[in-house]
């Protein structure tokens, strides 16, 4: 009993003012959480997030992640590693800009006021930060790194200027991101946001695509993870094919995982970016394009959401059978998958919603063999998406869809029409985003 009563005695006491002071100075005055970086036995590096500093202060995310970051730091150290913890801010963009404008200052000074207080914040969470070792991105010591970092990439060719559609914001004078409009406006303004072709800086990641891919293999992360990465990579295996247009002299490459349903095209999609439709001058067409380009690429290939679409006016012709086919404008072709292009069949659920809609006719030209199936494909009563036998397409006629597919190609390419292509989903990383403030 007389035990307890001085321990609660000693809580009512308990001042966590004085005594996380007290150790705090002390930690600091030693400077515990140094590390002799050329000379440590058992290196350990323990990195997290660097906080934006552009708000008066931490949020409780910040110290969500930096709590259980530092916990494991301390583990690390409990078990004889030399623990480097760094910390610094990630202080240039548009984040510490629009704070600015908010406060009606300057970011400069805006920023080296926020990051005085983000300081005095973090070290009351009596992290094992190095403090000698702080950065900030918008100093000059540390952005000559970032700079002498990119032009080593320029040299190595890794770092190019392209043009890129990106959404523009025309009051803010300045490129978004995503995150940065919400239903087509400015985070910043509510003006609506433009899509616009402008001359950008990118890094070439799609160079390493396949390199990301295969040595996903040796690490040690989740099953998830990795299943998420293989996607954003989205490596295809296809055929690319090249459709003549009707008098004209040009030519509409589309790309295809499924050769063996070709000979049953009966329309061709292009992406309302398609470089083809920036010279058709049909004013429908246009205004169809401007509306399109102003939803975002997540509103276009919702399944649920009704196919739209403008005839152009054009034919191309089907390298397989020399069949004259419509070419339309639909929003549901991106420009980001394949070629921008694809031809439209009775064996993709998509287009055949389209052609629905459209009143396109359809022919259906993969069956099963199984015949009470086959009459409704065959009446387009049922969509046939998987593999099958082939009907109605002359000289491929009875092999299967993937002896097609094998046949169909090696024909397009002996003829010079098409080729085995690999497209990625994954793009070249557009880094023009940022300036100073
Ligand atoms: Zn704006």
């Amino acid at each position: 009993m007389a035990k307890l009563a001085t321990i609660r005695e000693h809580m009512e006491r308990y001042n966590p003012q004085e005594i996380e002071g007290k150790w705090r100075r002390f930690w600091e005055k030693r400077k515990v959480w140094k590390v002799n970086l050329g000379r440590a036995k058992k290196p350990y590096y323990n990195l997290m997030m660097f906080p934006y500093p552009s708000a008066e202060g931490l949020h409780v995310g910040n110290v969500y992640a930096f709590v259980g970051s530092d916990i494991h730091g301390r583990f690390q150290r409990m078990w004889g590693h030399d623990v480097f913890e760094p910390i610094g801010f990630d202080s240039f963009g548009i984040h510490s800009e629009n704070f600015a404008i908010k406060k009606g200052t300057h970011p400069k000074e805006q920023t080296a006021k926020n990051i005085k207080h983000f300081t005095e914040q973090l070290k009351q969470l009596g992290a094992l930060f190095d403090w000698d070792r702080a950065v900030i991105t918008s100093e000059p010591e540390y952005y000559k790194w970032t700079q002498w970092l990119f032009l080593q990439l320029y040299k190595a060719g890794l770092a190019y200027k392209g043009k890129a559609p990106v959404d523009w914001c025309p009051s803010c004078k300045t490129v978004l991101a995503d995150e940065q409009v919400i239903e087509g406006k400015c985070e910043r303004c509510d003006s609506v946001v433009l899509q616009k072709d402008l001359e950008q800086w990118f890094l070439r990641i799609t160079k390493y695509a396949d390199r990301l891919l295969k040595n996903l293999e040796t690490i040690d992360w989740s099953e998830k993870t990795k299943i998420a990465q293989r996607n954003w990579i989205g490596r295809t295996e296809g055929t690319s094919i090249t459709f003549k247009i009707e008098n004209s002299k040009e030519e509409i490459k589309a790309f295809t995982t499924r050769t063996d349903t070709l000979y049953g095209a009966t329309f061709l999609v292009l992406a309302p970016e398609h470089p083809l439709i920036a010279s058709v001058t049909s004013k429908g067409i246009q205004e169809y394009v401007e509306a399109a380009k102003r939803k975002t690429e997540l509103e276009r290939r919702a399944e649920e959401k009704e196919k739209t679409g403008v005839f152009t006016g054009f034919y191309a012709i089907n390298p397989l059978n020399k069949e004259k086919i419509p070419v339309w404008v639909a929003d549901y072709a991106l420009m980001g998958y394949g070629t921008g292009a694809l031809f439209g069949d009775a064996h993709d659920e998509r287009d055949v919603e389209f052609a629905r809609k459209y009143t396109i006719p359809l022919k259906a030209t993969v069956i099963t063999g199984d015949k009470k199936q086959d009459q409704k494909i065959l009446s387009l009563e049922q969509c046939f998406t998987e593999y099958g036998i082939l009907v109605d397409s002359g000289p491929f006629t009875g092999m299967t869809s993937r002896e097609a597919m094998k046949k169909v190609t090696e024909w397009l390419t002996e003829k010079g029409l098409g080729e085995s292509k690999v497209t990625y989903h994954l793009r070249d990383w557009l880094i023009s985003r940022q300036r100073y403030w």
